[in-house]
């Protein structure tokens, strides 16, 4: 994909009022759509808007296969309360052409290239193709002019937030996305890599002004944050209390100003595959479950990934183990050298007193 335009979605492009108003580029939905289902309980989970953060495309890929395999051919019952009450949508890479980019070198090279933003070619004269491209979590049109002043002087680095707000195409499309559906997305997920946080909106702003933009969701966030089994030392809170920086333009920040304003209907191919599996759940009586385990007995590739990921598990744990061996056999090292060391003292002193 290249970078393109669409300034018909442009509107605010005026300086700031003197009172810091959020500055918000509309958030049109296209027009065959009137913004999902109202009455559907739906999240999404998006991944890789950066290219290298291999993981962050594997998470929503593993959170699919792990929804159908336990709840479709394994029968378990909360999996399948899950897929009955939530249609669940996945876009797991959203920078899809940085994430060809890093697939195409690493089969030539089997070396992982630096690459975060998209392959916009503009500035490919300027900067080599592993830095050209915009950084599309800068790319949003939500408090963009107002953050990314420090960003927009350095085209090759890593946060050019391009031209103008949604100059990418794939801002744009999930832009698009999410207000198509935006009456039934309850909860959004964007995955990154850049380390053990979990962060919220908003972004682009210190003191984060959340209370006064989105009344009633810091405690959704926080709640998350005190109650969700998060591993120990996970950051958490907006990017200037995490990472110490603001971000304009961040999709987290835009997606927020998109909320529910309305009804309307469900039309995206990426929502089949979450209807498919809740009418599968919801018909299931007890004998169609058993055929369908059945079946799935006979190839279940699922159950590979299960296999693999219990063995993992078990590797690390006994990985964990002999570490933790080393660590105590390392102290019991030092103990009985300082001993050593003690007594060749006393061994000293004592000869000394006998000169
Ligand atoms: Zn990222």
């Amino acid at each position: 994909m290249a970078g393109g335009d669409d300034s018909g979605n442009l509107l605010a492009t005026k300086k700031p009022a003197k009172v810091e108003q959020p500055k918000v580029i509309a958030a049109e939905a296209p027009k065959a759509s009137k913004g999902g289902n109202v009455d559907e309980n739906a999240i999404l989970v998006t991944g890789a808007t950066h290219a290298r953060e291999l993981l962050s495309m594997q998470v929503p890929m593993f959170l699919a296969l792990k929804l159908l395999h336990q709840g479709v051919t394994q029968d378990k019952e909360k999996y399948q309360q899950m897929l009955a009450t939530t249609k669940f949508h996945f876009v797991p890479i959203v920078n899809v052409d940085g994430a060809s980019f890093v697939e195409e070198n690493w089969k030539e090279s089997h070396k992982i290239v630096d690459k975060r933003k998209n392959m916009n070619p503009a500035n490919e004269g300027t900067c080599d193709r592993e830095n050209s491209g915009v950084d599309l979590n800068r790319n949003y049109g939500v408090d963009w002019e107002a953050e990314n002043g420090k960003n927009a002087t350095d085209l090759c680095g890593d946060f050019w937030p391009g031209d103008k707000p949604f100059s990418e195409p794939e801002s744009r499309a999930m832009r698009d996305y999410i207000g198509a559906n935006r009456n039934e997305l309850k909860f959004v997920i964007n995955c990154h890599t850049i380390g053990n946080d979990f962060i919220w909106p908003f972004n682009g702003r210190e003191p984060n002004d959340i209370d006064d933009r989105a009344p009633g969701y810091l405690a959704i966030f926080q709640d998350i944050a005190e109650n969700a089994p998060f591993p120990d030392g996970v950051m958490k809170g907006n990017s200037y209390e995490v990472i110490g920086d603001k971000m304009g333009g961040d999709a987290d920040d835009y997606t927020l100003t998109m909320r529910p304003s309305g009804k309307g209907e469900m039309n995206s191919w990426l929502t089949i595959l979450g209807e498919q599996v809740k009418k599968h759940a919801k018909a299931s009586s007890k004998a169609s479950k058993a055929s369908a385990k059945e079946t799935s007995s006979e190839i279940n590739p699922l159950s590979i990934i299960d296999a693999a990921y219990a063995k993992a598990k078990q590797a690390h744990a006994v990985k964990v183990r002999a570490e933790e061996r080393e660590k105590k056999a390392a102290l019991r090292a030092a103990a009985a050298k300082k001993r050593a060391a003690r007594r060749a003292q006393i061994g000293r002193a004592s000869c000394r007193e006998r000169v």
